[in-house]
């Protein structure tokens, strides 16, 4: 492993701290306040449709990013982005999660389509998916296909101007809500299993797809299955060459793949479950509801350091983009030890809780904070699954950073 791309500088340059200022001005300026996330107003479904109001902020807050670029800040002008550099993607996405501003984007399908899309495709779509009206949802998954993902089976037999499509796909986040969905589909079954996909744009309303909703341990329901049965959708929409689709959908843009976000999300994580262990401790004379919290207090202590080198992991890869080189184990190494770090921060959590860390119903008056604990715990499970697996993590890290054989 190669450690002298470890090396981190800190500190901002003039430019890049003049940039921070005009981040966190732009925020205080435009953030409607009922945006802002509050632990105290905790909901345990992050994904719940919110109400009228909050509804209206988030359409003016977008309005407000749109117009700097800021929904897609590594895209070219052109198509609605800002044409930032990773350093300056960096500091915004690091600013947002300090300020707790929702961080709209814009979802992968839209850097696909810019690279590999056609005109017709790129008016077609990415106009309306910086303003936020089209949803899309993402078709990799299937039922035997999710690490070893080219064995996809989902099937597109050619019907003159029109794909016939027929198959499943699973996991896929979102496709209640979604108008969209891109899919991998087989176009040539008898070709070796990375050169028979094709990458397919289909509107969710097409006539012969259902969605069936599955329901999550931690009680929300983000993902679900969706079914493909004789669904017809023009070939036109196939972005990128037929059957070289596996390579369309592994494009990603050079956009900020740090993580930052969710580094310094454990951190406020941590500051919000230390504020209200201070505030149950030192409330009245007596003890705490939580009783003795000693053993979990110094898992605190540890989970701070782990916090540290989360960070610093983020820091790593974003000093390597800015000098132009791509992350590719690194990247991996902050994806396992950021989502393993948040799986035992909800477990430190629901211990320093007591016997109260495994209640639930956050609408009891007996539940900390609303369940945040227990809710976010049940969830961070999935954290080492959606966006690839711990394991075929640690398989990135052992041959392309250690250089050892494949298993
Ligand atoms: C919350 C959530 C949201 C998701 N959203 C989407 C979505 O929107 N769209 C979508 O397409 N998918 C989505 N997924 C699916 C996700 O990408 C897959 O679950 C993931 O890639 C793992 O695939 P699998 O579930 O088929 O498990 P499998 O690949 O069957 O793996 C089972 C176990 O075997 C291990 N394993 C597999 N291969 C190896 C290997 N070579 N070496 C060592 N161990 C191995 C895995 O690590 C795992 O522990 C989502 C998943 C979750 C949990």
């Amino acid at each position: 492993m190669d450690w002298t791309d470890a090396v981190v500088d800190f500190a901002d340059t003039p430019e890049q701290a003049t940039f921070r200022t005009e981040v966190r001005t732009f925020i205080e300026r435009n953030l409607p306040e009922q945006l802002v996330a509050r632990p105290e107003e905790f909901s345990a479904f992050g994904m719940a449709e919110p109400g009228p109001e909050r509804r209206e902020a988030l359409k003016r807050w977008r309005a407000a990013l749109v117009e700097r670029g800021w929904i897609a800040p590594a895209w070219p002008k052109e198509y609605g982005g800002a044409d930032l550099s990773p350093m300056e993607q960096f500091i915004l996405s690091e600013t947002f999660a300090e300020t707790r501003a929702p961080r709209l984007g814009v979802h992968d399908v839209g850097s696909t389509i810019m690279v590999h899309g056609t005109d017709e495709q790129k008016r077609e779509h990415l106009p309306p998916l910086v303003r936020g009206d089209t949803r899309w949802c993402q078709g990799y998954s299937e039922p035997g296909s999710g690490s070893d993902l080219a064995s996809l089976q989902t099937r597109a037999v050619r019907d003159g101007d029109d794909f016939v499509i027929n198959g499943q796909k699973i996991w896929t986040s979102d496709a209640h809500n979604a108008n969209w969905i891109f899919a991998l589909v087989r176009t040539d079954p008898e070709a070796p299993k990375h050169r028979g996909i094709t990458y397919l744009l289909l509107s969710m309303k097409s006539p012969g797809i259902a969605v069936r909703p599955l329901h999550q341990m931690h009680g929300g329901s983000e993902f679900n299955e969706v079914f493909f049965e004789d669904v017809r959708v023009p070939v036109k929409n196939a972005v990128g060459e037929i059957n070289r689709g596996w390579y369309v959908g592994a494009t990603h843009l050079d956009f900020e793949r740090s993580s930052i976000g969710s580094a310094v999300g454990n951190e406020q994580t941590l500051d919000a479950l230390r504020a209200f262990l201070v505030s149950e401790r030192g409330a009245g004379s007596g003890r705490s509801r939580l009783g003795r919290v000693d053993a979990p207090r110094l898992q605190l202590a540890d989970r701070y350091v782990e916090a540290a080198v989360a960070r610093t992991l983020s820091q790593r890869i974003i000093s390597m983009q800015a000098r132009g080189l791509v992350p590719n184990y690194e990247a991996s190494m902050s994806k396992v030890f950021g989502t393993e770090l948040g799986q035992r921060i909800y477990r430190t959590a629901v211990q320093l809780m007591g016997p109260y860390g495994g209640l639930t119903d956050h609408e009891s008056a007996h539940t900390p904070m609303r369940a945040r604990w227990s809710t976010l715990f049940l969830r961070s499970q999935a954290f080492t699954i959606e966006g690839g697996t711990s394991e075929i993590q640690r398989n990135v890290i052992a041959t392309r950073g250690l250089g050892l054989p494949r298993g």
